[in-house]
């Protein structure tokens, strides 16, 4: 039988088009290399224990919320607990709390990082956002051919209007200028947080983008119970041809047909979406112009990865579900001076099971730093670096290192193995890789559509579900 649509990899990009074509009545097969689905917003098991392997936090599920419209659409719901502080950010001696609500979060900013101008600026960061998701998201991104593309940069005129000085103004300049001289200590704790959402610092993004980053925590965030694979598990709980364990290894395209090579056989589609990375997903195609498609993104790969440490611990304490930790410099083998920890709700039997915490910590690296080590030398930095991160999480949270039963580490060569993928985290929202410049969710290629994070939009579930509903837009235009 010829499906409709393939869809290449069951991360959030993948799960989330295909949950969508598969509700309008659409033949869709999804297929996944892993033995579950989510790929960096995935759950494995590892000697007992369960993990989340990259994402943990949730966002964009609230009323209006774009991955709420997902879920909604598809006709299922995540089982999900609201975080009552989305994270707890500790720098040094200082604690700052960010709270949903804009005022308990200014108090707790103003208690360690006392400055008269954040009430104004922190409610500005506030209202960009609020006027931001009160528009109605008209606008489509295509890059089909170039009079399609220069057609849809128009449809994105309502939204740059409002804030056109914003996206025009780095970030670090504007906030050098509004609030005048902040100390070193606050810089580092605008860009911990910006890094993680906008994956680059105040130095290489607008303020727009800044606002939007900085901001994402006045709406909810939510903690996935199970996991957050058990999100996309539900997302695609409705679609009857989901395969896990099945890789595909080659893609050729005859009379129109796709024909896609995998470890469960030859499958045949009217249509790919590929849910891969962009920067790994010419390897599949042996056809000249998809090769040469894929070749113009490349110089966009900023290599940026992540380093993750995995734990389980004994403990009946109390913890927030996410922290970030702030070191006075980036750290050795690493892009950055912050490590986000996520910690599962006691409440959570799959994740913590009887007395126990299991823990995600990741921290931004090259791809390169890895990649190129002998086993000796890779080894060794490995070993150092997981040392390092975990001393530094059991000084934090008290964890006495008997409280300890597991703990691992993932390095962007173990993110290859498992998921085809050493750049981690998608396309990096900086002034020089934004729209017009990064990938549609079409491609010049009949048949041919990418969705995921190095797609547009942009990383974590807002910006992969976005581009899944930009990528059903897309398909709709061309049907
Ligand atoms: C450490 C880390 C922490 C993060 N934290 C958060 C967070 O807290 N919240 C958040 O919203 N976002 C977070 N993100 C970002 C978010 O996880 C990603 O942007 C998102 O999950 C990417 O989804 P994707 O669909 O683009 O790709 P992926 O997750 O990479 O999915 C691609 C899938 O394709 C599969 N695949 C690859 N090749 C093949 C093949 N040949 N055949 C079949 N299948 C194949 C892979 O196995 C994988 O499952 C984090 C990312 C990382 C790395």
């Amino acid at each position: 039988m010829i499906k409709d649509f393939a869809i290449v990899g069951g991360g959030i990009g993948g799960c989330s088009i295909a949950a969508l074509l598969h509700a309008e009545g659409k033949e869709v097969v999804l297929l996944e290399k892993g033995s579950t689905l989510g790929g960096c917003a995935s759950t494995f098991h590892h000697k007992g224990y369960a993990y989340n392997a990259g994402a943990t936090t949730l966002s964009g599920y609230h009323e209006g919320g774009i991955v709420k419209r997902l879920f909604d659409t598809v006709g299922v719901t995540p089982q999900l607990i609201q975080s009552d502080v989305a994270i707890a950010i500790l720098q040094g001696e200082k604690t700052c709390l960010r709270y949903q609500n804009l005022d308990r979060f200014i108090a707790s900013l103003n208690a360690f990082y006392p400055h008269p101008k954040h009430e104004e600026f922190w409610r500005l960061i506030h209202t960009i956002g609020e006027r931001f998701y009160a528009i109605d998201p008209t606008y489509t991104y295509s890059n089909r051919s170039l009079p399609k593309k220069l057609a849809s940069l128009l449809t994105f005129f309502p939204l740059i209007r409002p804030f056109f000085p914003y996206l025009v103004t780095n970030a670090r300049r504007f906030i050098e200028r509004f609030y005048g001289e902040i100390t070193a200590e606050y810089w580092d704790f605008l860009d911990a947080q910006l890094l993680i959402v906008a994956q680059a610092t105040t130095q290489k993004v607008n303020f727009f983008t800044a606002a939007l980053a900085l901001g994402y925590t006045f709406k909810p965030t939510h903690y996935p119970i199970g996991g957050m694979g058990a999100v996309c598990e539900t997302l695609t709980s409705k679609m009857r041809d989901v395969r896990t364990r099945c890789e595909v290894t080659a893609i050729k395209r005859e009379k129109g047909i796709y024909h896609l090579s995998t470890s469960q056989g030859i499958i045949y589609a009217r249509n790919v979406i590929m849910g891969t990375s962009h920067y790994e997903s010419a390897q599949w195609f042996e056809e000249e112009a998809i090769q040469r498609y894929y070749q113009r993104y490349a110089k966009r790969n900023n290599h940026q990865s992540a380093f993750v440490v995995y734990m389980t611990f004994r403990s009946e304490g109390t913890f927030h579900h996410h922290y970030q930790l702030i070191a006075d410099a980036i750290l050795p083998l690493t892009l950055s001076q912050s490590l986000f920890v996520s910690l599962s709700d006691p409440s959570d039997t799959a994740l913590s099971p009887q007395g126990h915490i299991t823990l995600t910590a990741s921290i931004h690296t090259d791809a390169r730093m890895w990649l190129g080590l002998s086993p000796t030398s890779y080894h060794k930095h490995k070993k150092e670096l997981h040392h390092v991160l975990q001393a530094w999480i059991c000084a934090t949270l008290s964890l006495p290192s008997d409280a300890i039963v597991a703990s691992f580490a993932a390095t962007p060569k173990t993110f290859g193995r498992y998921l085809n993928r050493t750049q981690l985290g998608g396309n990096a929202m900086t002034q020089s890789n934004l729209l017009p410049f990064l990938p549609a969710n079409d491609t010049p290629i009949e048949g041919l559509y990418h969705v995921g994070d190095t797609a547009y939009a942009a990383q974590g579930w807002p910006g992969v579900v976005m581009g899944a509903f930009n990528c059903l837009k897309v398909i709709h235009e061309r049907d």
